[in-house]
């Protein structure tokens, strides 16, 4: 693919961040290109589940019903034009452990703050042949992430907007209120690298702190689960007998492979909340983009205000992505703000030096 001598924006990574802004400067007719490499994606490897309820709280997690209003509405754009379907409501059945967890989810169900994302009476499950109590989490579901960044990356690339080709840092020259990659001049890179923000000398000061998942694929005809049990861990059915199980939590290997480690985890897990026979199909593990405070890094850089980021979205990007794209992206245009919740400003002070 030929590239064109300038673009208003160039993005870097082609996982759900950089695609997600590519759509909404898409939208507003905003020439781009995107920049991916083949390396291994947190994208590739997610479950694509999402959750509204903080559960050690019982409370909605932060901006919850907007977050959901806006991913129903972008998800479903991004179906219509790619002609397929990606996102799937499934209720989350949330296994509760004790009588105190069960008196203190029909306490919080009732609640103004909690009363439209949890359903009020938990209902009997039979575990292991014994009676479990589950309640019901509603607004929740599944976007089919690996499938969403291969399809929307084909789309972008059939349209010539997207190159598979290793962005070089070392190629990036700034002059004034301009930017220049390579022979490209561009008003601002916008970075979505993931993980790999730390190969990046403008942002790698940023205080991630990144989280190894490993994730199972098992085929099971005896489980028969139909919504998104959660106790621990998930189990997330996807038709056909065929169950995502997951995810691990490791601060510690930073290695995309999947590990033993991981595996004997998900499976101690697994039997506690299951009774079935079954089989492993697929392993897969990832690592997802985390800050240190839990909230996505999004703005300028300190100093080059025509670099900016868009990253951090941990273990909620499905959720999260959509309405922070769109905020983002209106601020670049102008006219948006990005929330203080989520801007890197609040990492200036302790965390950058000037070189
Ligand atoms: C096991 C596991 C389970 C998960 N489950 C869920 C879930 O159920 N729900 C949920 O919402 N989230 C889940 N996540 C988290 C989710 O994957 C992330 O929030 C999201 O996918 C992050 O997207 P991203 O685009 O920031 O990063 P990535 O998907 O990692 O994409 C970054 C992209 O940038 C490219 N890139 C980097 N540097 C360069 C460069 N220099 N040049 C060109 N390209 C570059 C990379 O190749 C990659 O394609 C899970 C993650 C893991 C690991």
């Amino acid at each position: 693919m030929s590239l064109k001598s300038s673009y208003d924006y160039i993005i870097v990574g082609g996982g759900l961040a950089g695609l997600l802004l590519g759509w909404e400067l898409k939208k507003r007719n905003k020439p781009f290109v995107i920049f991916s490499n083949d390396q291994p994606a947190s994208s590739s490897v997610a479950a694509g589940t999402w959750n509204p309820i903080a559960f050690r709280q019982m409370i909605p997690t932060w901006r919850a019903q907007e977050m959901i209003d806006k991913m129903l509405e972008v998800y479903s754009e991004i179906e219509t034009v790619l002609d397929t379907q990606l996102l799937k409501m499934i209720d989350v059945e949330k296994v509760l452990a004790n009588e105190q967890e069960i008196d203190f989810w029909k306490t919080q169900a009732v609640t103004d703050i909690s009363k439209d994302f949890l359903k009020s009476e938990p209902h009997v499950i039979n575990i292991k042949g014994e009676e479990r109590y589950a309640g019901i989490v509603k607004q929740t579901g599944r976007l089919d992430l690996p499938e969403f960044v291969t399809l929307l990356r084909k789309y972008f690339a059939d349209l010539g907007l997207l190159v598979n080709e290793d962005f070089d840092y070392n190629n990036i020259s700034i002059k004034g209120e301009a930017v220049n990659y390579k022979d490209i001049q561009t008003d601002k890179i916008l970075f979505a690298e993931g993980t790999y923000t730390s190969n990046n000398p403008y942002f790698n000061w940023l205080p991630f702190k990144s989280t190894k998942g490993d994730v199972l694929t098992i085929k099971s005809a005896d489980l028969k689960v139909d919504k998104i049990r959660k106790k621990n861990i998930f189990i997330l059915p996807i038709g056909n007998d065929v169950y995502k199980v997951g995810a691990t939590y490791d601060w510690g290997d930073k290695s995309w492979e999947p590990s033993e480690k991981g595996k004997a985890e998900i499976l101690e897990k697994f039997e506690k909340i299951s009774d079935c026979t079954y089989e492993i199909i697929d392993h897969k593990a990832g690592i997802r983009p985390a800050s240190h405070d839990r909230r996505p890094f999004i703005g300028e850089h300190p100093k080059h205000k025509n670099l900016l980021i868009f990253n951090g979205l941990g273990s909620k990007g499905v959720f999260l992505g959509p309405l922070l794209a769109q905020e983002f992206c209106s601020f670049l245009i102008g006219g948006g703000e990005i929330h203080p919740e989520v801007s890197i400003i609040r990492c200036f002070k302790k965390y950058w030096k000037e070189a």
